[in-house]
């Protein structure tokens, strides 16, 4: 195991400069960022304040009122060449994104191809944001539905998916009609610098090709939770996505209630898996495997939770430790390396509180330690942890941010979905079996309770396509595909007389002479 030594702010501004950023904007800056690949300071990037959030929230408004009318296909215009340009910088960005986050190299590149990915969508979308003509009760008249762009769309995001989660929400808030403000993680700003780079080269072809978009109509603020507070306070932002953990989202979904604005709160999951006495155990071992210690277990979609039939346990657990014992723990940005970096120290504390704590209830662990912390004192590297527990308690029913994986004996089905169904956290969910009724029972009513319930793959790794998200707690998935547009849209009902009478409720009259 080896850690690059490679100059790695020079790197991320290398990168920054050639998408046209100024070196004063992350170099000059009260924010400091540190890349959790070495730990070294990478730049330095300005916070704005509480009333500089609020001028510029009031300017992207204006923007919305403009952009509301440009028509629909045009505006998927502007997101087509937003994908056409992240094409261009994919390599840059991903590599960004594996200085910044430390995500292993073809992570980081997976993530701007979902930003390709949910372009591509929108676009087509942009021609398809239909609704329904409704059959109506009066004679000569039509009622319909009209979607309409609902205002700012003020989108928060959490560190480990720095640019995608934006993305998400960017391509079809801006199909939709609606202005957007960006409150990135303050761990990861310069992956949102460089995004918001991106879009304004996207925007100046728009314009040069003839096309008209106002100013403001997407603008990045810099900052911690405070600005994120501002804009979720703020009156003219109708809609707050925000990404992040429930802790989070605890905070920001009271407040935006408060004041009947609408929140799509993509929260964190404590996911599960459970591998059945018919499953192909290679497949299982590869999917669960990838699913748990991928992303150095910093993904909301991490497998954290594992229960295994006591038919294949003592086949299955096994070989997974001895993954686990052999899988490359090191710099995101060499080849071959599966595990990254912890975030930061806070996470790695984190990770060994679990640990202890699980250990205390009579769990085992295998594995869990610091690793290269003579080459990188100030990184955090770890080898991934299997935890056998004798049941589901203390930590294993929370989310530790953090490559843990939690193994449980199970004898009967039913039991071991119970068990998948009891922490409020359910974000994602698999099951491994090759017993139809097994999987069918799974995604079914009586199944699991997660917004992501997938059969014979981890619960990784979603696709823009699905709507993705789903923690249960908050209601399900509805970011990126399937109709989650329509939570960036206000539904009118229209009724159109074409009559040339108009009934009255039976009995009443009135003069109209
Ligand atoms: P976090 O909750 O610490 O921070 C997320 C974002 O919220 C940051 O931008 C932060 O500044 C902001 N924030 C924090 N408190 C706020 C407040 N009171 N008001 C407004 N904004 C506030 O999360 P993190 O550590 O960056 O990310 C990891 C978490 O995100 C995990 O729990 C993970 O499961 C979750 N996550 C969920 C999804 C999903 O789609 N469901 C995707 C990615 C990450």
């Amino acid at each position: 195991m080896t850690l690059t030594t490679i100059d790695l702010g020079g790197e991320a501004g290398k990168i920054l400069a050639g998408l046209g950023v100024p070196a004063a904007v992350w170099q000059e800056g009260t924010l400091s960022v540190r890349s959790p690949v070495s730990g070294e300071k990478i730049g330095s990037v300005q916070e704005v304040g509480p009333d500089e959030a609020a001028t510029a929230i009031e300017a992207t408004h204006k923007a919305f009122l403009e952009w509301r009318l440009v028509p629909a296909p045009r505006r998927g215009e502007l997101v087509r060449l937003l994908g056409e340009e992240l094409r261009a910088a994919k390599d840059d960005l991903g590599r960004l994104v594996s200085i910044e986050a430390g995500k292993i190299v073809s992570e980081g590149l997976g993530e701007v191809q979902e930003m390709i990915d949910i372009c591509d969508f929108a676009v087509g979308l942009s021609r398809q944001l239909y609704g329904l003509t409704i059959a109506t009760e009066r004679a000569d008249h039509r009622m319909m539905e009209t979607w309409h762009p609902l205002g700012v769309t003020g989108i928060i995001s959490a560190f480990n998916f720095p640019v995608a989660v934006w993305s998400w929400n960017a391509a079809l808030a801006l199909v939709c009609g609606n202005s957007i403000v960006w409150k990135p993680s303050e761990k990861t700003p310069l992956t949102a610098i460089a995004s918001q780079a991106i879009f304004e080269k996207a925007l100046k072809r728009y314009i040069e090709a003839g096309n008209t978009a106002p100013a403001n109509l997407s603008t990045l603020l810099i900052g911690g939770a405070p600005v994120g507070e501002a804009l979720v306070d703020h009156p003219k932002v109708p809609l707050v996505s925000a990404t992040g953990s429930t802790r989070m989202g605890r905070a920001v979904g009271p407040k935006l209630a408060a004041r009947f604005a609408r929140a799509i709160l993509e929260l964190g999951g404590n996911n599960a898996a459970i591998v059945t006495p018919t499953a192909n155990l290679d497949l299982t071992l590869r999917g669960v495997a990838f699913a748990a210690m991928g992303t150095a277990g910093q993904r909301c979609t991490s497998l954290r939770r594992l229960f295994v039939h006591e038919t294949v346990y003592d086949t299955l657990v096994p070989r997974l430790k001895k993954a686990y014992a052999s899988v490359p723990v090191g710099s995101p940005l060499e080849a071959g390396t599966l595990v990254g970096p912890l975030i930061d120290e806070a996470a790695f504390n984190g990770m060994q509180k679990a640990l202890a704590a699980a250990k205390q209830a009579g769990g085992t662990v295998t594995g869990g330690e610091r690793l290269l912390a003579e080459e990188a004192t100030s990184a955090f590297y770890v080898r991934p942890a299997i935890v056998e527990m004798p049941e589901q308690t203390g930590p294993v029913v929370e989310e530790t941010f953090a490559p843990i994986l939690y193994v449980i004996k199970y004898s009967d089905f039913d039991t071991a979905l119970a068990l998948n169904n009891a922490v409020p956290q359910g974000l994602s969910s698999s099951i491994f079996t090759n017993d139809m009724r097994e999987a069918e029972a799974f995604v079914s009513a009586r199944g699991s309770d997660c917004g992501i319930a997938n059969v014979n793959i981890g619960p990784s790794g979603a696709e823009i396509g699905g709507a993705f998200g789903g923690e249960k707690e908050t209601g399900g998935g509805r970011e990126s595909g399937s109709d989650a547009w329509k939570g960036y849209m206000r539904r009118a009902t229209n009724t159109v007389n074409y009559g040339s009478t108009l009934p009255l409720a039976q009995g009443v009259k009135f003069d109209i002479a």
